[in-house]
């Protein structure tokens, strides 16, 4: 009965609501999506939390059932260290322990009455031949089997270590006309009740924490990605650059890097309108990412820059990659209005040399990509 629990500061929902505050314009579509995973995963983690609490509570009172039960249990023993040793008949003290361990036996395998019941053989015997009976005739009552008592009706019985100690206990108890058998029946009956309670509420909570976990993977899919063109944003891209770092430290592989840039974009915006800017963005995106392999990483790193990750690939195989690149996006046209609106792009190209910090490479890929821009737009350089 392991207890669960999640915070409500989650990282999932706080880096991902970061995410929407830095978008300069959000999608629509994946704002609204964001919106509704988040309101939907505040409402389960309150609800499991709810949960939690119930379940905290049958697990306290189960706890002091156990509690009761280990007292009884106590007395019970107790009374059976105190009550077997004397015959209930002839009343006399059988201290010796290899005497009653005998009687034990005896009465287990010749008759279904036990041991504590306190009559020693010695009066059995008397009262058989004083009856003109057989020992071996004589049956007492069987106690019920405790699962009857202990279980409800029409019930299942539940699957408990404790519970079926007790049970056991009060097989013992009832066979042994212990005066503490029905004590110890109501107190299995309310820890039998509790328990199923206690199981349902867990499982219920099971429930929420496995939604949880649903939204909770969309949340960090959505905290990764650029809103508007789908990309991954930038606080992925850095992650991913990181990671291609520690790589290249570990196991001398190179990489090289793009910094796109889109030429003149702001006119586009000032002629066409900010909406219409948007749609060239997404266009160019689109345009990159298919224009890429699969093992290439391309993600959008500013208004309208794009950062292109190349694993294993050199400074000559980047150039020819930056290439491809520009002339995929000069084929681009979004159509507006009965136009066609195309733009072209500028870009940087560099190739991590390992032993250099990730910003040192950003910033001589960036320098590339402003001479670049000062020589003329829609071509790129490669960092000397
Ligand atoms: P350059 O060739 O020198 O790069 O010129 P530019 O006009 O592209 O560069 P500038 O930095 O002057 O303008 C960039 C513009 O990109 C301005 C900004 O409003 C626009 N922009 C940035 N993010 C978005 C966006 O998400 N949507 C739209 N529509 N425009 C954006
Ligand atoms: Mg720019
Ligand atoms: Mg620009």
């Amino acid at each position: 009965m392991a207890r669960r629990k999640l915070s409500i500061d989650d990282d999932a929902l706080i880096r991902a609501g970061q995410v929407m505050a830095d978008t300069a314009a959000p999608s629509l579509d994946l704002a609204r999506e964001y919106a509704v995973l988040a309101a939907e995963y505040r409402k389960q983690q309150r609800k499991l939390h709810k949960t939690l609490t119930i379940s905290d509570t049958y697990q306290s009172r189960l706890k002091e059932t156990l509690k009761l039960l280990e007292d009884a249990s106590a007395k019970y023993r107790q009374l059976k260290d105190v009550a077997l040793p004397i015959c209930m008949y002839c009343k006399k003290v059988r201290a010796d322990n290899n005497y009653w361990q005998k009687v034990e036996t005896y009465f287990g395998t010749h008759a279904d009455i036990m041991f504590s019941h306190g009559i020693c053989p010695d009066c059995i015997e008397a009262a058989c031949s004083h009856m003109g009976v057989p020992l071996s005739a004589i049956k007492l009552p069987k106690a019920p089997p405790a699962a009857n008592l202990s279980t409800r009706r029409g019930q299942e019985p539940v699957e408990d270590a404790a519970l079926d100690e007790m049970r056991a206990l009060f097989d013992r108890s009832m066979a042994d006309g212990n005066p503490l058998a029905p004590e110890l029946d109501r107190i299995i009956s309310r820890y039998d009740k509790l328990l199923r309670r206690f199981t349902k509420t867990m499982s219920i909570s099971d429930g929420y924490q496995s939604q949880l976990m649903d939204f909770k993977a969309r949340l960090e899919v959505v905290a990764r990605t650029d809103l508007l063109t789908g990309l991954s944003n930038r606080w992925e891209i850095m992650a991913r650059l990181e990671a291609e770092q520690s790589r290249s430290n570990r196991y001398g592989t190179t990489f090289s890097l793009l910094i796109c840039d889109l030429d003149f974009f702001k006119e586009i915006n000032d002629t066409y309108g900010h909406s219409a800017g948007d749609k060239v963005l997404k266009a160019v995106a689109d345009s990159l990412r298919l224009s890429l392999r699969n093992e290439d990483f391309c993600g959008r790193w500013g208004g309208e820059e794009f950062l292109i990750l190349l694993p294993e690939t050199g400074l000559t195989q980047a150039g020819v990659v930056a290439e491809k690149l520009l002339a995929a996006v000069r084929d681009v046209r979004v159509p507006w209005e009965e136009r066609a609106i195309s733009v072209t792009m500028s870009a940087g190209v560099g190739e991590f040399k390992t032993g250099m910090s990730i910003d040192q490479c950003i910033k001589q890929v960036d320098d590339a990509l402003y001479s670049a821009k000062h020589s003329g737009r829609d071509r790129f350089l490669l960092v000397k």
